[in-house]
């Protein structure tokens, strides 16, 4: 497998740009070593997979897709890493993302340009474009993500995968290159559920690294996969199946609704009234947060340092001025003014409170349902350009994934149909910890 992940690799990567970074050395004498073993232990059993690069491997140069970490080589492996070598499973590689996880077309990344293996001339979607691009184009079998807004569904839908955002807590973060810490999680990328299911199993639990993770069983998430939805109630929030999203769309999410109905599910509509405030909410926090942990990369600490400066305080400014691009920028100047003495009130803390509703919505529906499904996102993939001018059209490409990443529940994107030759993405939301019960319905529909 890991032989033919590399001539895969070797023979699409020119083109589809998913990889940044090849392990290809260690991963063949891994896999030799593998080759070896008398009775296969591991859950990954050598199964390649492909890392995002905002997840920190050791000695393998980690760079967020941005000048300012262009040559840095980790000395540790993320917790996530870790458990992926225990399981036995390869790392072939790191992938492209938007620069620090900012974007949703990797066209913000600094060092590569990823494209859409179903057309080159659309954008994977993004920031974990380069993830969903290198299974979609079968690269690898497997790759993680990260998603704060929608970063690894989005893409997931616009390169017809399936992604997983998990709940806050449910995987460590530590070694994951931190954007907006309330936020971030890390998931599975794979062309089918159950591999989902299992990739998922490998990374979870609770690590003594990160404070945030969650001190909660981890069921055997393989073993709701049976095909049965019977009896499961479905809510369909109105919000996101109305203006902006395409018709053809919400066609495609009333079929798989029919799809789960023929199989003993029922829905209703129903409303989460606070959800267009999600994206402006979801903004302000993020970049307040990212504002903060992007400090860190002051040309002393980790990778680049400017050659033009004559004191400590130039040897600041010229590095991050030359070391991050546009939309980094753009992020942490929001994110200062936001935090700022005298506007901190009404920005930050007010975008905490709407937060709260937001996350009640959410409470709300549960009270009643199993599960609420809608779209992905309100379009299949935009063209490369077609977006890059104008920050706000981009911004409301994750309209319909902000409010799970606020609310800190978890969430698929499965492939369902195609809209004009590009893939469609059906998101599942479930409750808190109940990934698998969001598995079941996802497998029952695939
Ligand atoms: N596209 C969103 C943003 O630019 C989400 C990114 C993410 O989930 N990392 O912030």
């Amino acid at each position: 497998l890991v032989d033919e992940s590399y001539k895969r690799i070797a023979e699409v990567d020119g083109k589809v740009q998913s990889f940044l970074t090849l392990d290809e050395e260690k991963a063949r004498a891994y896999a030799k070593e593998l080759d070896e073993v008398a009775t296969p232990e591991g859950l990954l059993f050598g199964m390649p997979i492909g890392v995002k690069d905002n997840i920190v491997t050791k000695d393998l140069r980690t760079t967020c897709s941005s000048r300012i970490l262009e040559n840095f080589n980790p000395i540790y492996d993320a917790t996530v890493v870790q458990k992926l070598r225990q399981d036995q499973a390869v790392t072939i590689g790191k992938l492209n993302m938007d620069e620090f996880a900012m974007g949703s077309s990797t066209e913000n990344a600094a060092l590569a340009k990823t494209k859409n293996p179903w057309n080159l001339d659309y954008v994977p979607g993004g920031s974990s474009g380069g993830s969903a691009a290198a299974v979609a184009a079968g690269e690898v079998l497997f790759s993680l993500g990260s998603d704060t807004g929608g970063s690894i569904r989005q893409p997931a839908a616009y390169c017809g995968v399936v992604g997983l955002k998990p709940t806050y807590g449910r995987v460590s973060r530590f070694g994951l290159v931190a954007f907006a810490s309330s936020l971030d999680q890390i998931g599975p990328v794979t062309r089918r559920v159950e591999d989902n299911a299992y990739l998922l199993q490998s990374i979870s639990g609770v690590d003594p690294m990160d404070s945030t993770s969650a001190q909660v069983d981890v069921p055997d998430f393989l073993s709701g996969l049976t095909g049965d939805v019977k009896g499961l109630k479905i809510a369909v929030p109105k919000e996101y199946l109305g203006e902006g999203v395409q018709p053809e769309v919400k066609q495609s999410v009333l079929d798989a609704l029919k799809v789960l109905e023929a199989q003993g599910a029922t829905w209703d509509e129903v409303s989460l009234p606070h959800s267009k405030y999600a994206l402006a909410t979801y903004y302000l926090i993020s970049s307040s947060e990212a504002s903060a942990n992007l400090s860190r990369f002051d040309g002393v600490r980790y990778g680049y340092r400017t050659d033009n400066a004559d004191n400590l305080l130039e040897m600041y400014k010229q590095t991050r001025a030359e070391g991050f691009g546009n939309e980094v920028k753009r992020r942490i100047m929001l994110g200062t003014f936001a935090l700022s003495s005298g506007y901190y009130d009404a920005y930050y803390k007010k975008a905490q409170q709407v937060r709260t509703l937001i996350k009640k919505d959410f409470e709300d529906v549960f009270e009643n349902y199993d599960v609420i499904v809608g779209p992905t996102t309100p379009t299949p993939a935009f063209k490369i350009g077609e977006k890059t001018d104008d920050p706000l059209t981009m911004y409301a490409n994750d309209i319909l994934t902000i409010p799970v990443n606020l609310a800190g529940v978890p969430a698929i994107s499965v492939p369902c149909g195609f809209q004009d030759g590009l893939p469609l993405g059906l998101q599942i939301i479930g409750k808190h910890f109940d990934e698998k019960t969001v598995y079941r319905v996802a497998h029952a529909y695939e």
